[in-house]
């Protein structure tokens, strides 16, 4: 029989009680490898109540008594890199060193939880009047929510749940209900690194339970990572709920090559941040601007390309892993169509390879396609495939014009061998996220994710500082101590005196 994945209420994993169940699926095999619920109504309230009621301790919980928790969290992930990678592999598909990259990235996190006495410090004023002090808390607000999607789903739980529990909030998470596993996984461990009862709490589902999230009554927060039309629509809904929200979203992100860059590492590095993952990360090079004489690199960024390994992700010596499901199979198929139909020049075409013992993977080669227009469906839409778009300029500022004119921001990258050039790239591009030769700039957790424009909604992103202000409400007290000896006056002002 099917095993069946479990909710978390209350400290216990528990077999839900719906009728409506989906498969989760190997991509590279379609083998069903579980089932997960979408949960009822009332299982979501009981996580909801159960995390509602573990708050009323939680939130006195010593900084660290809290600490010590994510310290041997991080230890047990440590611990158990090997077997997450591993289930990781099987329900989503990326290669086995990128899922324990994608839990590295998550374990980095935790890390920084560790740190929260250092990191959930208020500010303290003293005599802003005569004998008055003025100090802030940063107090936890109460239950928060998480939703999160399917492409990192160890790293991008672990940006949710550490921070806010480690700030004294207790929490519901809704995993993707493509690939919960290994997010389930991290949740055992979390409970036995000390998480009491009810302070970690999991729903699984689709739209019913991100709206039963959005719209209820006792959750005071919710976090959000996934694509732009669910993310603006969970933004809007739980905001209208007069909830504080966080939503990272979609993303089409352009590494720009000027013809002074170190070539053989430029292309290494487009190659493996264009493919990596089947290009199923939100920060993915997905477009690649040549200006100038760059433009004469095509033929060997395509050489690059075609050596990259296309196989099952457990497989040794993979680069590139199945997409998640036949749907997104289709959808990156039917792309690659328009693009070809809309006269961009397939330079490269990964559409159905033949994969010597997976035939019925999700599988789609690196795919190339040049002299790509601003106007075209594979540039305006974000493709979440193994396909890269080439885009010429004749200047820096050609380049970034473009982009800056992009909706999305997300990332961007450039590859120079000039400081000037990225001094003045850096400077005028409007990218939350930008990477000076590196390709990739997710910063680590000492800083904050800071996406921007169309790529995300709300103030504060995920991790770093800003997540601290994120899940907690400043207090500001204003305090005075009066000297018995001194009466004082009747002050019908303003002021402090
Ligand atoms: P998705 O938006 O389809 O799903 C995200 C979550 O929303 C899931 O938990 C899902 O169950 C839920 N959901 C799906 N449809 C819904 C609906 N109609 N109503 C309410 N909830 C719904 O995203 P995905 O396909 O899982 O992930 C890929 C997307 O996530 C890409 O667009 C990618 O760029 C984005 N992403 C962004 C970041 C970032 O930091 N900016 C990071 C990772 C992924």
């Amino acid at each position: 029989m099917t095993t069946t994945v479990k909710l978390l209420i209350n400290g216990e994993f528990v077999e839900s009680q719906t009728t409506e169940w989906r498969d989760i699926i190997n991509p590279a095999t379609q083998d069903v490898l579980a089932r997960v619920p979408f949960a009822t109504t009332d299982e979501v309230d009981r996580a909801v109540a159960s995390a509602q009621a573990a708050f009323k301790t939680w939130r006195k919980t010593p900084i660290g008594a809290r600490s010590r928790i994510f310290l041997k969290y991080q230890q047990l992930i440590r611990e158990h890199m090997k077997e997450l990678a591993a289930i990781l592999t099987a329900e989503q598909g990326k290669t086995l060193a990128d899922a324990e990259g994608d839990v590295f990235r998550g374990l980095e996190v935790v890390e920084h939880a560790a740190g929260i006495g250092n990191l959930q410090l208020g500010e303290l004023a003293n005599n802003v009047a005569s004998g008055v002090d003025t100090y802030t808390l940063l107090q936890p607000l109460g239950v928060c929510a998480g939703i999160t999607p399917f492409n990192f789903p160890a790293m991008i739980p672990l940006w949710m749940f550490p921070m806010a529990i480690a700030t004294g909030n207790t929490f519901v998470l809704k995993p993707s209900e493509q690939d919960p596993m290994v997010t389930m996984r991290l949740c055992e461990l979390a409970l036995e690194a000390g998480i009491p009862p009810g302070v970690l709490n999991v729903v699984h589902g689709g739209p019913n339970v991100v709206n039963a999230i959005c719209d209820h009554r006792d959750i005071k927060a919710v976090s959000f990572v996934g694509s732009t039309r669910v993310g603006t629509h969970v933004y809007h809904r739980a905001s209208q709920a007069g909830k504080r929200v966080q939503c990272m979203m979609g993303a089409k992100n352009h590494a720009i090559v000027l013809p002074d860059a170190n070539k053989e590492q430029t292309l290494n590095n487009l190659a493996g941040a264009a493919f990596g993952a089947a290009g199923q990360r939100c920060m993915a090079v997905s477009v690649a601007v040549l200006v100038g004489e760059a433009h004469d690199w095509l033929p060997d960024l395509v050489t690059k390309a075609k050596g990259l390994k296309v196989s099952a992700g457990h497989e040794s010596g993979t680069d590139v892993g199945p997409l998640i499901s036949c749907a997104a199979l289709d959808r990156v198929g039917s792309l690659i169509e328009r693009g070809v139909s809309e006269g961009a020049t397939l330079s490269l075409d990964g559409r159905n390879p033949s994969i010597s013992g997976y035939a019925n993977g999700n599988f789609v080669g690196p795919t190339i396609f040049d002299g790509v227009t601003r106007e075209m469906s594979i540039y305006k839409e974000e493709i979440f495939g193994p396909v890269l778009c080439v885009m010429h300029a004749a200047t820096l500022d050609d380049a970034i014009e473009l982009i800056n004119a992009n909706p999305n921001g997300n990332g961007v990258a450039i590859f120079t061998r000039s400081g000037a050039a990225a001094r003045h790239f850096q400077e005028e591009i409007d990218v939350g996220q930008v990477g000076i030769n590196v390709p990739i700039p997710v910063p680590v957790p000492i800083f904050s994710f800071t996406g921007s424009r169309a790529s995300k909604l709300g103030d504060l992103g995920p991790y770093g500082k800003q997540v601290v202000q994120f899940y907690t409400q400043t207090k500001t007290v204003t305090e005075r101590w009066f000297d018995e000896n001194d009466v004082g006056t009747v002050n019908t002002t303003i002021n402090l005196k």
